[in-house]
Parts: structure tokens; C-alpha cells; sequence
């Protein structure tokens, strides 16, 4: 089965072929880690997690490279205003990478919880001044940048000559010029259009090396041209990132390579959709700005409970990664109640007993869901599919249905496959070998109990039920044996 993603540079769907066959590159926009770890963190970290999962599956090698932005910059206009880590650093008075610090491991920890697995390489933009110097001299020598007052812009007008700047995000330069205003202060560059490679540092900015031009700081589209090629080759495989990187943050990446590189650095771009929270852009302004922390713990104004970082994890996986998602305190009770419900169903599948024959059709599910991940990693079809399996498998635990051994083996390893390992899921009762160890225990004392039974010990019989019922388990006597939940 061919792996299809959709490939925002053609706008449409293509099977993919690494350049290497059995080896893939893949880059990812990181966070900028000033400012809390907030909800639209979690969109693309869990987006190319699971890509990155899959491909792993498919049996790739994988580099993946996510990056942490921390020479500051502003979200959306890298060529303005004072560095964010620089002034909360002036204004604390910390060293810039003690907030760094700060932010990268609060990203971290909130990952962590997520079950977002780490990158293959994590670089830092602070980490790589000398390359990105070396990436603006490129520019300059191959005459698409111009030195002006101790900062260097790209030509985009000259650029565009040649090549189409807007290519990836469908816009073309007329209307760029027309719709970007001349700002104040801005006199040094040629056009409003053009966009900083490297910028002279204020004097109140604290975060600034050396270079041939100046003291100061590489401007923001640079670090993932730089870091990219750097660890990936001069082309690689995968580019991904939110679609609100798509301009300018990604069309300037793709100038830079040309204009340094002579040719693109990326064979596809991916782009999730965006959050939106209760049908609105997340935003400071508008005070539904929460972060992963305020998730986890429920500590915000408009949540009315607490969400666990699976109910997010499993609420962004249930939308396709190229909708948008709404957040809202209804959407993720059902997605809670329906992960519970999906762990429910998962437990007990793996506390089934074959029997001699299958009266279910269980077979198939596999293939459904290695269709759907290939079919541009549509996860929500997936859930679907392991829904559809847990009506099956709850008639099976029920007694009104049977499997038997092959199928039941082949259902659980889809199972452990599709949920754990490529959706990324776990059971937020413990990790999965202390939850193993806790049924076994269970088990264990109920299968005393049986002895018991046999012997006609009612007191112990009796004993291990009565403390049971008292910790608040049910235990449900069967022709064959029990059943237990909690
Ligand atoms: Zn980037």
C-alpha cells in the first residue's frame, strides 16, 4: 500500500518516495519558546508525531529535526520591534537562555505528556549563527540580498524576476505590494516586501553576535532554511509545519534555498489547520488564550473541568489534520467519555479467552486502518474503524459472540498496533506494564477465588469478593469463569 499525502506545494495529493529509499528527512517548524506552552503547540507536535510514528512503522529510518526558535522575534513581522526573549530577560534580569531554558522545558514536559516522542535532533536558531551568517553570504553573492545600514534584506522584487515568490501559499508579488503598507522606521529596506536575513541590533537588545555587517541577530525565516539543509542535505523529503507559517514564514524559506542553493530544498510541504476555541482564533487579546498546563490541571476561567492530555491528544487525532478543530468544553467531555470508551473496549480485548471457533468477523481491520493512515493519514477514519471493532469485541466479552485464538491474536496486535503505537494513545490509568501487572494482580486473586470456590472454602471465597467490592471492583461470576471491572 502507497503512502498518499497531500502536498500543499502542487495542492494535491501524491504518493510518496523519499530520495532515500529506505531513509526520510523531515523538518518541522518547533515552537518559539517565549510566552507559555499553549494549545496550538499541540496541533503540529501531534500532527507530525504521528506521521513520524507512521513512517516508522512503514519501516523508514527517520531524521526528524524540530527546532527551537529563541532568538526571539515577534510571531508574524521577524524585521520589527525588540526581541520577546531579550526584553523579558532586560526587564527580569536573566541571562536570554535562562528563559530559553525556562520555556524549553516546560515544551518539553507538556510533550511529554502529550506522548509526543522527541525529535531526532532538536537544534537551537541560537545554536547556529555561524551557518546562518554563512547561508546570508550565500545570498548576498548570488545577488539576491542587499546590505543596507548594518542589516541585510532579501530582493524580493529581483527574486521574483526569475522565480515565483508566493508559489507555496497561491500569491503572487502585485498583490503583496500592494497590500503591505511602508512602516515607520522601515526607510532602510527597498521595498515593503522585503524581508530581513540579518538585522543591526538596538543597543536595548540583548541578544546579538557578531557578523560581517554588524552586531546584531539573524532575521526568523532564516533558521529553518539554515538548520534544515544543515541536517537534512540540501534537498530533503518533508517540511511541516501550521498553516499560519505558510506565509511568510515558509514561502521566505523556500526564496532563501533557491537564492543560496540554486534550487528548492523541500519535495513536500505539509501544513496542519488551525485550532480555534469555541468557533474563535485563539489569541492573548481575546482571553481565550490557554495553555497545556491550564488543560491538564483545568485551571482557567472558561474550561469547566479539567482535560487530560490524552482527551486532547485523542480530540486533535479525531479531526483530519488539514480541518480545523473547534475546542470547546462539550467536544472534549464526548472526546473523554469516548476515549474511555476506546480503552474500555481495549481492555477488554486483551483480557478475552478464545473459544474453539469465531462467530464475529474481526478480520480485516488492519488493512481498514493501514488504508486510511495511508490515505494522507486520515486518523479519524481510524478511531472509526477501532469503534467499529469494539461493537465486536464487547458481544465477544458479553458471551454473545466467540473467537477464536488467530483471530483474537491478530485483533490485539491491531489493537496495541493502531492505538498505541501509530495513534499514540495510552491508558492514563498507569503506564501500560503497571497497568498489565494491575490486571494480572486482579486476575490472580480471582482465579484464588475459583480454588476456593472448588474446595468449597466459602470464607476465602467470600473474603476476596466482599474486599474487592470494597476497593470498587465488580466481579460478575461466569459459566467458565469471571469478569471483572472497576
Ligand atoms: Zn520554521
Amino acid at each position: 500500500m502507497d503512502l498518499v499525502i497531500y502536498n500543499t506545494l502542487s495542492r494535491k495529493k501524491e504518493v510518496f518516495k523519499p530520495i532515500n529509499e529506505h531513509h526520510v528527512g523531515m523538518y518541522v517548524c518547533g515552537p518559539t519558546v517565549y510566552g507559555d506552552g499553549h494549545l496550538g503547540h499541540a496541533r503540529p507536535a501531534i500532527t507530525f508525531d504521528t506521521l513520524y510514528r507512521y513512517l516508522m512503522h512503514l519501516g523508514y529510518k527517520v531524521r526528524y529535526v524540530r527546532n527551537i526558535t529563541d532568538v526571539g522575534h515577534l510571531e508574524h513581522d521577524a524585521d520589527e520591534g525588540e526581541d520577546k526573549i531579550a526584553k523579558k530577560a532586560r526587564l527580569e534580569q536573566l541571562e536570554p537562555m535562562e528563559v530559553v531554558q525556562y520555556y524549553t522545558l516546560r515544551y518539553h514536559h507538556a510533550m511529554e505528556r502529550l506522548n509526543v516522542l522527541p525529535p531526532s535532533i532538536e537544534p537551537h536558531a541560537s545554536g547556529h549563527i555561524i551557518e546562518q551568517i554563512e547561508f546570508v553570504k550565500k545570498i548576498l553573492d548570488a545577488g539576491y540580498a542587499y546590505e543596507s545600514e548594518g542589516s541585510v534584506y532579501f530582493d524580493v522584487e529581483k527574486y521574483n524576476a526569475k522565480h515565483h515568490y508566493g508559489k507555496l501559499s497561491g500569491r503572487n508579488i502585485d498583490e503583496l505590494l500592494e497590500t503591505t503598507r511602508e512602516l515607520d522606521g522601515q526607510t532602510e529596506k527597498r521595498r515593503s516586501i522585503d524581508f530581513a536575513l540579518w538585522k543591526k541590533a538596538a543597543p536595548e537588545h540583548i541578544m546579538h553576535w557578531p557578523s560581517p555587517w554588524s552586531e546584531g541577530f539573524p532575521g526568523w525565516h532564516l533558521e529553518c532554511s539554515t538548520m534544515g539543509t544543515k541536517y537534512l542535505g540540501e534537498t530533503f523529503d518533508i517540511h511541516g509545519g501550521g498553516m499560519d507559517l505558510m506565509f511568510p514564514h515558509h514561502e521566505c524559506e523556500i526564496a532563501q534555498s533557491v537564492a543560496a542553493l540554486g534550487h528548492e530544498s523541500v519535495h513536500y510541504w505539509m501544513h496542519n489547520n488551525m485550532i480555534t476555541i469555541n468557533g474563535q482564533k485563539m489569541g492573548k487579546s481575546l482571553g481565550n488564550f490557554i495553555t497545556l498546563d491550564q488543560f491538564f490541571t483545568g485551571n482557567h476561567p472558561s474550561l469547566n473541568q479539567a482535560f487530560s492530555p490524552m482527551t486532547i491528544r485523542f480530540f486533535i487525532l479525531q479531526a483530519h489534520y488539514r480541518s480545523t478543530v473547534d475546542f470547546s468544553n462539550d467536544a472534549l467531555a464526548a472526546s473523554e467519555k469516548g476515549l474511555q470508551r476506546l480503552f474500555e473496549a481495549y481492555g477488554r480485548l486483551m483480557r478475552l479467552t478464545p473459544a474453539e471457533n469465531s462467530s464475529v468477523d474481526v478480520k480485516g481491520l488492519r488493512e481498514r486502518c493501514e488504508e486510511a493512515m495511508c490515505d494522507d493519514l486520515n486518523t479519524p477514519i481510524v478511531i472509526s474503524h477501532l469503534f467499529d471493532s469494539a461493537k465486536a469485541i464487547n458481544l465477544v466479552a458479553d458471551g454473545k459472540e466467540t473467537i477464536n485464538a488467530e483471530d483474537l491474536k491478530e485483533l490485539q496486535n491491531t489493537w496495541k498496533l493502531m492505538v498505541e503505537e501509530i495513534l499514540g494513545l495510552k491508558s492514563e490509568e498507569g503506564s501500560s506494564s503497571v497497568n498489565e501487572a494491575y490486571h494480572q494482580a486482579v486476575d490472580l486473586l480471582l482465579n484464588i477465588r475459583m480454588e476456593a470456590k472448588k474446595n468449597k472454602d466459602w470464607a476465602t471465597s467470600d473474603k476476596i469478593r466482599d474486599e474487592l467490592a470494597k476497593i470498587g471492583f465488580v466481579v460478575k461470576d461466569k459459566k467458565d469463569g469471571f469478569e471483572w471491572s472497576l
